[in-house]
């Protein structure tokens, strides 16, 4: 039960127990800002023979990729599509920001990101920017001009962070550690970048005391926003083959237990983080498991339930803030 002199977090979080991204984009640009996924032909170091040729254990970025962006490589093209069926789906959004998502989009030099980001930007309905990309691909140049851009418009550098324990990143086979996250978003905050944390909850080794232990740490750190994605075994995997040769090596959450594991983290965070996200749906015909049958819209409306039923809420247990 919350200490007699704990805050209201219906107050603290307008009608919430913790502090959703899309009210306080509400709040801030007046109305909806949406993301525009694009797919500009990037890689990774952990796929082209820098780091590693497989991957991350659990990656296979198709299950992640509007299939419209597999069809065509223009970017102007992919954004128009985008726009379009946004505009159809989501009819009061006022703003669209150009979304590199797949794989690492600040892996390459800085003159071709460039290029790529300024054709994004160049789209008339296109106000901003959101990079997706891991901690060991953003070196100083990369965030200078990605600072310079922010002075004049949105722009979101998502970190993949996936988990905080070394252990957890060495098993995926990650190809970096914390420390080297830690530092990435350290330098990119010290240059006002807008930065949100992308954290896999459920991964092999992770346990309820590690994820723990990794909120705590991401306390401490400068992050504007989280997203939590639930570890879903997608085709084409190296953690698919795993699990088909040995489910029991792969124990996948229930949709009670991953609820329970974000709740973990929320109650270790403090109250200005936005979340952005709370679990992802991969394509029926690209998931080998779990089916949990239940759609992404419902998360919200879980995860306030289960708060309610323990009485908790985001920043609860937050010495850090
Ligand atoms: S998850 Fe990201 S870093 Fe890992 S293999 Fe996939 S694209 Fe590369």
């Amino acid at each position: 039960m919350p200490p007699a002199d704990s805050p209201d977090p219906a107050e603290l979080f307008h009608g919430r127990r913790y502090h959703a991204y899309n009210d306080w984009v509400k709040r801030e640009h007046g109305g909806r800002l949406q993301k525009v996924s694009i797919d500009a032909g990037f890689t990774c170091p952990n796929r082209d023979g820098k780091l590693g040729i497989g991957g991350c254990t659990f990656c296979n970025n198709d299950g992640f990729t509007p299939s419209y962006l597999r069809e065509q490589r223009d970017i102007g093209r992919q954004i128009e599509t985008g726009i379009a069926f946004m505009r159809r789906r989501y009819p009061q959004t006022q703003s669209f920001l150009a979304y590199f998502q797949s794989y690492s989009n600040t892996y390459g030099e800085l003159a071709r990101l460039q290029a790529l980001y300024e054709t994004a930007l160049a789209h008339p309905d296109i106000s901003g920017l959101v990079v997706g990309t891991r901690p060991d691909c953003l070196p100083d140049d990369i965030l200078d001009y990605l600072a310079t851009l922010s002075r004049h418009m949105p722009v979101e550098l998502e970190i993949g962070i996936e988990s905080c324990s070394d252990a957890v990143l060495r098993e995926c086979l990650r190809g970096h550690d914390f420390a080297c996250t830690q530092d990435a978003i350290r330098r990119a905050a010290q240059r006002g970048l807008f930065i949100t944390g992308h954290l896999l909850l459920g991964l092999p080794l992770e346990t309820k005391e590690s994820l723990i232990a990794g909120a705590r740490a991401l306390a401490r750190l400068p992050l504007d926003a989280m997203k939590f994605h639930q570890l879903q075994i997608i085709r084409g995997t190296r953690l698919a083959n795993q699990y088909r040769a040995d489910p029991a090596s792969v124990p996948l959450l229930s949709p009670e237990a991953y609820i329970d594991a974000v709740i973990d983290v929320l109650e270790h965070l403090p109250a200005n983080i936005k979340i952005q996200r709370l679990g992802s749906e991969v394509p029926p015909a690209q998931r080998v498991s779990p089916d949990w049958g239940i759609r992404l819209s419902r998360f919200p409306e879980m995860l306030e339930a289960r708060l309610q039923a323990r009485q908790t809420w985001q920043g609860r247990l937050c010495t850090d803030a």
